[in-house]
């Protein structure tokens, strides 16, 4: 029988390779039979280097940002790092009508407006192996000036708390071993649902306590 498309919910802190992955996994995809696309968010934040519209977000003003969040434009919608950031309902609608998965790359705020809609969905926290490790991706990054990323810091280390809200949590030590386990739930092959393990939740007291 033919599985219904899904939603895929990926949260993770700044820096902790959430897109390097998820692009590794839409690759494979890419060279299988999964229907699998990322949803392209609308933002009010200025694109980085080698962002285009269209392509990572849509990018567009505030005031737009917000005509569209009061015509119920967004299926969610968040401020994340001091911008705006919501998912399309047409653009999630039209894809899942056509039999397409979709991942949405999504903070804490927007995974649980999402969690209280009738969706059907499959939620993803990433963890970073280590916070030392996070600051240095988010600064090696280079895209962003000292305040944006002290407070992209900030966010991550108050965001890993809400890491076992989610159904499944990955690690993201060794790459390969990463973005396997996130394609094996994409997949829907074999579901990885390992939060409650001892070891996840030991080595979360351990991020958390740094
Ligand atoms: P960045 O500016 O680094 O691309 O993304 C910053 C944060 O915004 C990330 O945690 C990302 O997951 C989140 N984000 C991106 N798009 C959306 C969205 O449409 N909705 C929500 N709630 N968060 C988003």
């Amino acid at each position: 029988m033919k599985k219904e498309p899904k939603l895929f919910l990926v949260s993770a802190p700044s820096g902790a390779g959430k897109s390097s992955l998820i692009d590794a996994v839409l690759a494979s995809a890419s060279q299988s039979d999964l229907a699998l696309e990322l949803s392209i968010s609308y933002t009010t934040r200025s694109p980085r280097k080698g962002e285009s519209n269209g392509s990572q977000y849509y990018f567009i003003s505030k005031k737009n940002f917000l005509d569209k969040k009061n015509s119920h434009f967004f299926l969610e919608d968040a401020e994340v790092h001091g911008n705006l950031y919501g998912t399309s309902v047409e653009f999630v609608e039209s894809k899942l009508n056509a039999g397409v998965n979709l991942i949405l790359e999504i903070d804490v705020q927007g995974f649980r407006q999402i969690n209280d809609l009738d969706i059907n969905y499959e939620s993803i926290f990433i963890l970073p192996p280590s916070i030392s490790s996070l600051e240095k991706r988010i600064k090696a990054r280079g895209d962003d000036d000292v305040e944006a990323i002290n407070l992209r810091l900030k966010n991550a280390k108050d965001e890993l708390s809400f890491a076992t809200e989610y159904q499944h949590v990955i690690v993201n030590d060794s790459f390969e071993v990463a973005a396997g386990q996130l394609l094996s739930i994409i997949s829907q092959e074999t579901p990885l649902n390992n939060k409650n393990t001892e070891e996840v939740k030991q080595f979360l007291s351990q991020l958390l306590s740094y």
